[in-house]
């Protein structure tokens, strides 16, 4: 089982011609409300590349947590471990203009109501055969959750995003470190992959940089180094790639596949996520992940 300690938050997507100025309305032209945040976007990717997967985290007690919940255990997600709280669930208010520019604002609601993990949580946690964070929670929560992990000895796997300064504490938890490389740029301060990904293991054991169309870098501690290419395809729409990238890494890793191979395999989720639109709407089943490896 892969534990998802994490954000849920309903998307709420309005297409324009363009962004409004201050004091200003726009006629949009399409708009929709997509289940997303990216602990529940890889609790989704991780289930559908054919892994258990126990999402942990908080939805209000409005509409949208009805629905996200609804949507999480309608991949196949265990939402057990789920909580309601009162108050607005977490929403992602996106405007999307005709150029594919976008402008998002990001009210966390029930996720900023996460102090930390609760027992149960812990139990998951310890239970998992890998533990996925990102940083859409408090991060005290986010620090606290991974130590849990490294406690019980458990692989924790970081997606650094949104990109923010990281707590010595979460670095010294944390076995492998996920960034895309603005992300990897931002919290090393390097200037290339390269570079970044040394800088990255000097804190942590592993980590991988994702290059979008150029694929990905993997660095180890103990030296090994490997560069993936991305697979070519025309994309459609690279909304959560790195999300798909990984859940699917997270399960391959945990069914014991050598780095390389894992890679390849989080590699060929991404590019049938970006061959169509949306988030969770994008993320390949495992048939459709191993027809494209084969
Ligand atoms: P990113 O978060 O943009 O770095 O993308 C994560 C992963 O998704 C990359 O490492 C690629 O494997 C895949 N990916 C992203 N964009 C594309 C693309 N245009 N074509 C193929 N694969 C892509």
């Amino acid at each position: 089982m892969i534990a998802v300690f994490g954000s849920a938050n309903m998307d709420l997507v309005a297409y324009v011609d363009r962004a409004p100025a201050r004091g200003e309305t726009v006629t949009g032209h399409r708009f929709r409300t997509v289940p997303g945040g990216k602990g529940a976007n890889q609790a989704v990717a991780a289930a559908r590349a054919g892994a258990e997967v126990a999402f942990l985290g908080a939805v209000g007690d409005d509409g949208f947590g009805t629905e996200l919940r609804a949507a999480l255990a309608a991949a196949g997600v265990d939402v057990r471990g789920l909580r309601e709280v009162p108050g607005p669930s977490g929403i992602a208010h996106i405007v999307v203009d005709d150029d594919g520019g976008n402008s998002i604002i990001v009210v966390p609601g029930a996720n900023g109501t996460v102090t930390g993990p609760s027992e149960a949580d812990l139990a998951a946690i310890a239970g998992s055969r890998a533990l996925l964070l990102q940083l859409e929670l408090p991060m005290p929560a986010v620090v606290a959750a991974a130590e849990a992990g490294r406690a019980a000895g458990v692989p924790v796997i970081l997606t650094p995003a949104p990109a923010q300064p990281l707590p010595g504490a979460l670095l010294d938890a944390v076995t492998m470190i996920v960034p895309n490389e603005h992300e990897a740029a931002a919290i090393t301060g390097a200037t290339g992959p390269d570079a970044a990904l040394d800088a990255l293991l000097e804190r942590v054991e592993e980590a991988v940089i994702t290059l979008g169309a150029a694929g990905a870098l993997y660095g180890s501690r103990s030296g090994e180094r490997l560069r993936v290419p991305a697979a070519e395809v025309k994309a459609v729409d690279t909304t959560a790639a790195g999300d798909t990238f990984v859940g699917a890494l997270a399960v391959a890793r945990a069914e014991g596949r050598p780095m390389a191979g894992a890679l390849r395999f989080a590699t060929a989720a991404a590019a049938l996520s970006v061959l169509r639109e949306g988030a969770s709407t994008s993320m390949p089943h495992r048939r459709e992940i191993e027809d494209f490896l084969a």
